[in-house]
Parts: C-alpha cells; structure tokens; sequence
C-alpha cells in the first residue's frame, strides 16, 4: 500500500505519556526503609517447582520472594484477603508504571477500589534496567501461561501451567473446587522474568531470567493480601514453557513484621474517590 504524502510528519509526531504520573502521590520511602531496618520474620513457604502456593500477608507487613537452588520465574496473583473482588490489575499497573516494575513502584487493584495493594520496596535486580533487546525483569505484559493457549497452539492438554497451578492453590486455600476457584486466577505480575517486545513485529519474548540463587523481589502490603505464587514450568524462560521440559526450581515466599512504631504515619490507602454515578 502506497503510503500518503505527509506519512513522514505523520510518523515524526513526537509521543504524549498516556498517564502522566506526577499526580500520584509517592510511596514514602523513607518512611518503608526505616520499617525495613525492623523486620522479624513471621512465616514462609516453599513454592514447588511446577506448582504454587499461597500466602497471606496483614496491612503493614512485608512479604519478599527469592530464588533458591536456580534461576526460576514466578507468576505472582494478589487479592485482597477480605475481597477477592479486589485483585491485582496488571494492565492498569501497566498503564501507570510502564511495562517493568521495580522498587518504588505499586501493584495497582482493580475496579472500583483502584488503590495500590503492594508497593516494591526492595529489587536485587533493579541494576538490570533495559538490555540491548529492549528486555527487562518484573514485567505486567504477559498475562500467565495457561493450558488454553498451549491447546490452542499445539492442541495438546497440560495440567501444569502458572494458571493450573494458581487455581489448585487457591482452591486448596479456600477449600473450594477447582472450577470455583479458576475465576478468581487472573493477570500477574512476572516475578524475574525477562521480557520486552521485538522492534520489528511487536510481540512479546521472554529470554533467559537474569535471577540467581539469593536475587529478591520486596513488598509492603498496602492492605491485607492474600497471595498466590506460581514456580513457572518454564523455569528461566530460556526456552520454552508450558511443558515438562525447561529445567525448574523452586521459590522462596517469607513473611516480615516491622516495629509498628515505624508506621505511626501510615495508614492503609482509601478506596478510589470516584462516585460511581457514571453520568446517571
Ligand atoms: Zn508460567
């Protein structure tokens, strides 16, 4: 197709930020590191290769995952405990943070709440930053691997991807079958995983995870959360998932209390200010 005469100026349109994020009030910081220089470790659980397992974590608390044994990505799920209407919106947190999150950042709850669930306060690999590919680690771009794609791409059925493995954690956490639990398995936010879209065709590519034995990724609850974290039958995502082929390890979820006296100044963010009236 012949392009229009003005397709140069047309393409030489500088960019506009969809979401200008100057308005949003900043985690406090300072405020999170001095809670950190407190924590007491109150509980942990080791997520099995191929498999996921859930942990809850009270307003006020940290919860931070590492690798242990081999490089190994995550597929992480949030709710909040009391509602799990509310849960982590990876395309919001998207919109607001770009395609990567690291410290400093929220995990963002769907509608209507919409406030942060989970700040990152601390990313051993936030010295990544973006690689020649345009890669880099803790991406809200892919969605979790799941047994309906891989059907419909190879027509074969298997049982083990972060979408199984996130709805029998939750079912076995709630004591409900697996079929009510699948509803509630959404979005994640991809725990050490390398990832970016090509220049040339735009889509998505994962390589080889930059994460080692030791490598953590920190949070604060913002609100009590209830968690869900898959060990990605993809291993590092070198090459392939889905399968039973890639190399896995597990993950490490523990549990941190701070002093409470830290946190006189906080207090746990309000729901979305919008009425709701939509016009009507
Ligand atoms: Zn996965």
């Amino acid at each position: 197709m012949n392009p229009p005469a003005d397709a140069t100026a047309r393409r030489a349109i500088a960019p506009v930020i969809c979401y200008p994020v100057a308005t949003l009030p900043a985690p406090d910081m300072a405020l999170l590191d001095a809670a950190r220089a407190t924590l007491i470790k109150t509980g942990e659980v080791l997520v099995p290769p191929r498999d996921a397992a859930t942990f809850t974590v009270p307003a006020g608390h940290f919860f931070r995952i590492t690798s242990v044994e081999g490089s190994q990505v995550g597929d992480l799920n949030l709710w909040n405990a009391d509602d799990l209407s509310e849960r982590f919106y990876s395309g919001k947190t998207r919109a607001l943070h770009g395609t990567h999150i690291t410290r400093g950042q929220h995990m963002w709850s769907s509608f209507p709440a919409l406030r942060p669930m989970a700040t990152i306060t601390h990313d051993s690999l936030e010295w990544y930053g973006k690689d020649e590919f345009g890669g880099s680690v803790h991406d809200v771009i892919g969605t979790r691997c799941d047994p309906y794609t891989h059907n419909l791409l190879s027509g074969d059925q298997y049982h083990h991807c972060c979408h199984s493995n996130l709805t029998r954690a939750l079912a076995d956490h709630l004591g409900i079958p697996h079929a009510q639990a699948e509803p509630h398995i959404h979005d994640v936010l991809n725990v050490f995983m390398c990832t970016g879209f090509t220049r040339d065709t735009g889509q998505y590519f994962m390589k080889a995870s930059p994460v080692r034995p030791g490598d953590t990724l920190e949070f604060f609850a913002e609100i009590n959360l209830l968690g869900a974290l898959s060990a990605c039958p993809g291993g590092d995502c070198s090459t392939v998932h889905s399968s039973d082929h890639a190399q896995c390890h597990p993950l490490l979820v523990e549990t941190f209390k701070p002093d409470a006296a830290t946190l006189e100044n906080w207090s746990p963010p309000p729901v979305n200010g919008y009425n709701r009236r939509h016009g009507g």
